[in-house]
């Protein structure tokens, strides 16, 4: 998500006449697009702050604006702190941008009840795969989230909005999309989440979609079908799970059991077997008990998950977790997520192992930087294989045989070209 706003602030710029440099020292504007997600990423953000303080003394032009999550929830305050910060904005007010730099300082957290309606322009870096908003904000406040608070209430996009961005796209030769939302399945516009996935299959050139991310409470029957029916929508679905233990599910504010998940899940195999799922995970939630962590680990190994992220429980402050009893002292929260990444380590490899012998259609993006002649791209699955051919097949759709699995890339043998 907070890729997909650098992009519009870099199209914003472009637009007012800005040009990109990759070094601080030559730069007129620095902008820090934050996340707040966890504690360690805010803490990188003060240290990144701090270290440019000096820049401004040798370009007097220079400006310096704070963006993102951080920038909703700290607003005035981080002016406070460090005074050599000129602009303030949230993640709802990036269309303030071109405006904002007009003036000596300025500081936008203002909730924006118009976002849907806000296309902004996007300086994409890549040429083949894009990511496309389709909606803005979270309703479901689970317990340990900033997001409620620093992206707003859910706010979907137009249908023909979403549509004309991806035809455009589609016209310019990119070839993949991903749908963006925290949580896709209750976009709610003029259309539903698997009406818009229909009406977006139609749109000739782009040949693949996918979508994140998805709240297994909201996954319906009818997106199972689109994934099933839709041959340009991927069988990869992100699907959070962040516990195995339904009562820690329940202290999340998830809105649904462990049983409810496993369902779920069963009946999305069942439809398409191949479907590759990953999840996320959150170790060591308040309250946790080793009985819950072994929930989790229980689930991982039922379940076998392609991939998982998954990180320490990072108290947020304003959310509900924050304010629980029985936190998990840090030692015990790094072992439990060094189990955990321990056990899906064995298990995705189990899974990417399954795939040797296979041919998977894959979408060719790039070399490979270390060797020459080699190519790389993505299953439908989202897996990485890499393989030797040309690089004029950068851009199109080739089928691979996979003849080597690793936990986190294929190696296989070109077959042939186009879709399978
Ligand atoms: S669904 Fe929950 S975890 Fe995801 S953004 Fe919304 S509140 Fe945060």
């Amino acid at each position: 998500m907070n890729v997909h706003d650098s992009e519009k602030m870099a199209g914003i710029l472009k637009a007012e006449g800005y040009a990109e440099t990759a070094n601080a020292e030559d730069a007129d504007l620095i902008i820090f697009n934050t996340c707040s997600i966890r504690q360690k990423a805010e803490q990188k953000f003060r240290s990144e702050l701090g270290k440019i303080k000096s820049l401004k003394s040798k370009n007097p032009l220079l400006k310096i604006a704070v963006a993102g999550c951080i920038a909703q929830q700290k607003g005035r305050d981080i002016l406070k702190r460090s005074p050599h910060v000129d602009y303030v904005f949230g993640p709802q007010n990036i269309y303030k941008l071109g405006a904002m730099l007009t003036t000596s300082g300025m500081v936008c957290i203002e909730d924006n009840p118009d976002i849907q309606y806000s296309d902004l322009p996007s300086e994409r870096k890549e040429n083949i795969k894009a990511w496309v908003s389709i909606m803005y904000g979270c309703n479901n406040f689970c317990s340990y989230c900033v997001v409620p608070y620093t992206r707003g209430r859910e706010r979907s996009r137009p249908s023909l909005n979403i549509y004309e961005e991806i035809h455009a796209l589609a016209e310019k030769g990119f070839k993949e999309i991903t749908l963006l939302g925290q949580n896709v399945n209750s976009y709610n516009s003029d259309t539903d989440f698997p009406g818009l996935l229909r009406k977006i299959s139609t749109i000739n050139g782009m040949e693949r979609i996918r979508f994140v991310t998805s709240h297994p409470r909201d996954l319906s029957e009818s997106l199972t079908r689109c994934i099933k029916e839709l041959p340009k929508v991927c069988e990869h679905i992100h699907l959070p799970l962040q516990s195995g233990s339904s009562s820690i599910l329940k202290l999340m504010n998830r809105g649904y059991t462990f049983e409810d998940y496993i369902e779920k899940v069963g009946k999305l195999r069942k439809s398409i077997p191949q479907i590759a799922i990953t999840t996320d995970i959150i170790a060591g939630f308040p309250s946790e008990t080793d009985k819950d962590h072994a929930e989790t680990m229980t689930a991982l190994k039922t379940i076998e998950f392609d991939g998982i992220y998954a990180f320490k429980y990072s108290p947020r402050a304003g959310t509900g977790a924050a304010g629980m009893e029985n936190h998990i002292p840090e030692g015990i929260k790094a072992q439990r997520l060094d189990e955990i990444l321990k056990l899906q380590d064995e298990i995705t490899l189990k899974c990417n192992k399954g795939l040797e012998g296979s041919v998977q259609e894959v979408l060719v993006e790039a070399n490979v930087k270390s060797g020459k002649g080699r190519i790389t791209g993505r299953t439908r699955s989202n897996k990485i294989v890499s393989f030797e051919g040309d690089e004029s097949l950068i851009g199109g759709l080739v089928n691979i045989e996979i003849k080597t699995a690793m936990r986190h890339s294929l190696e296989g043998r070109l077959v042939s070209q186009g879709k399978s």
